[in-house]
């Protein structure tokens, strides 16, 4: 390269190369960050992660073989509501061939694409991202910059409490004067339908230099029965970029309402020991009341009333609310076989019995073969980096809790559906008892079947991520 020549490097880090592999016309580039991503940490020399990842596994097969358990995944699945080995195996193998299948008719779509930009066929890797969201655009006209000005942050959070209001009868009434941490947190005093206090709920929305990225809820007070009662003091972190307005993207409305949905799980907790409060719940189960709340954000009744052009003051159309509906569906077979793979492999990996040796490079290869991974979509994350796995217990034997979550926020939302109204009061006032106030007295099990009078089925996930047909 010349003197004065601009270079540009691409990290690794998903912020940067999801949109790069997403956006980049260059495919040889695409390729080279591909490769290098899907290889980090399995270099062999001092960084390798690979026998790092084998001595702990040896040491977890041992911690269980303590406990009196046949594997480590026998041994971690006794604290979650999936409760067994088979119940997990069952949950994934169920998508696993319907998103193949799926996957399939994208591809053909993709592969025409690929024609017509007169890219070589079969697709790779490095190829799907890119392909997919040039058949997005083509299909759905959807464009975020056309979306953005109707999701102000003040509106959205309007539209979050609106839904409270409708589901729990909860009124939101700002405080100010308050002393709070940074003049950017907000806080509002939340009462229940008979006027009484509920809870003090704070937000604190945008990024800034000393704080950690991502999205958050958590509790400075959690609620108990003690003392004549003590009342949550919850707070929602995001990280949007501050400006006048500021305009969300429909992810993060998706965000907003999500985090808020953990938010409401802990303000509306009515237990009486604090240790079983709110989102102190089983890992499998806490994200119940969040990835359900998310269903309410793109509810045309509660869009069409906050979702307002911030300039003209116009409500969206409804026709853009459909292709946004639409737009969610799109590409969910290359996004249920991304993440069911590690899934899959997570479980084989702690299933292995004591005593078990791993070459981790062997096991991965000889397990995918077996699943049958699409090589032109992959895993999302591979045993060498798999961060949920080893970077603590929580998530060992357990990245399939995201799925299990979404089948019963997904059967739980149908419960609406089935009422015939979003807010239906009868419906919600079961969903108030048995999931959002009931922290962790009850069985998660026993708690979900008093809320939809029977155990979760999958077939609303399905339908959802379009995997199937709706009845
Ligand atoms: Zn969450």
């Amino acid at each position: 390269m010349g003197l004065g020549e601009k270079v540009h490097a691409i990290t690794l880090s998903p912020s940067m190369a999801e949109p790069f592999l997403t956006f980049s016309s260059r495919r040889d580039l695409r390729e080279t960050v591909w490769r290098a991503r899907v290889q980090r940490g399995a270099h062999s020399g001092r960084r390798d992660n690979r026998p790092v990842a084998a001595q702990i596994m040896t040491l977890r097969q041992e911690q269980a073989q303590l406990h009196g358990y046949a594997s480590y995944a026998d041994y971690a699945l006794v604290d979650r509501m999936a409760a067994s080995t088979a119940a997990v195996s069952q949950l994934l193998s169920s998508v696993w061939e319907p998103a193949k299948a799926k996957a399939d008719e994208d591809r053909a779509l993709l592969t025409e694409m690929a024609n017509a930009l007169g890219q070589p066929t079969p697709i790779a890797a490095w190829d799907w991202r890119y392909l997919a969201q040039r058949v997005r655009a083509q299909r759905f006209e959807l464009d975020e910059a056309q979306v953005k000005p109707f999701f102000t942050l003040d509106h959205m959070i309007a539209a979050m409490f609106d839904c409270a209001q409708r589901l729990f009868g909860l009124s939101f009434v700002e405080q100010h004067g308050l002393a709070l941490y940074h003049p950017d947190v907000r806080a509002w005093e939340v009462r229940g339908p008979d006027g009484a206090l509920v809870g003090l709920f704070l937000g604190d929305n945008f990024a800034r230099a000393t704080k950690r990225s991502g999205a958050w809820m958590s509790v400075f007070r959690s609620q108990s029965g003690h003392d004549g009662g003590v009342l949550p003091i919850v707070i929602n972190n995001n990280n949007f970029a501050k400006a006048s307005p500021t305009l969300l993207s429909f992810e993060d409305v998706k965000t907003l309402f999500h985090e808020f949905g953990h938010g409401l799980h802990g303000l509306l907790s009515q237990v009486r020991y604090e240790r079983l409060a709110g989102t102190q719940v089983l890992r499998d189960f806490v994200e119940l009341p969040s990835q359900l709340f998310e269903n309410w954000a793109l509810e045309p009744q509660i869009l069409q009333r906050h979702a307002c052009h911030f300039e003209s003051g116009e409500p969206i159309a409804r026709a853009l609310l459909d292709k946004l509906q639409a737009a969610q569906r799109f590409n969910q077979a290359w996004a249920t076989i991304q993440y069911t793979g590690p899934a899959l492999l997570d479980l084989a990996l702690h299933a292995l019995p004591h005593g078990t040796s791993v070459d981790i490079a062997a096991f991965e290869e000889q397990q995918c073969r077996a699943l049958g991974i699409p090589p032109d979509i992959g895993l999302r994350h591979h045993l060498a980096h798999f961060q949920h796995l080893y970077a603590g217990s929580s998530y060992a034997a357990g990245y399939y809790v995201y799925m299990w979550a979404e089948v019963l926020e997904a059967d739980a939302f149908d419960a609406f559906r089935e009422a015939g109204d979003a807010f239906d009061q009868a419906t919600a006032q079961r969903l108030l008892r048995h999931i959002y106030s009931a922290g962790n007295r009850e069985d998660p099990a026993q708690a979900f079947r008093a809320f939809r009078g029977r155990d979760a089925r999958i077939e609303p996930m399905l339908v959802k991520r379009g995997l199937r047909a709706a009845d």
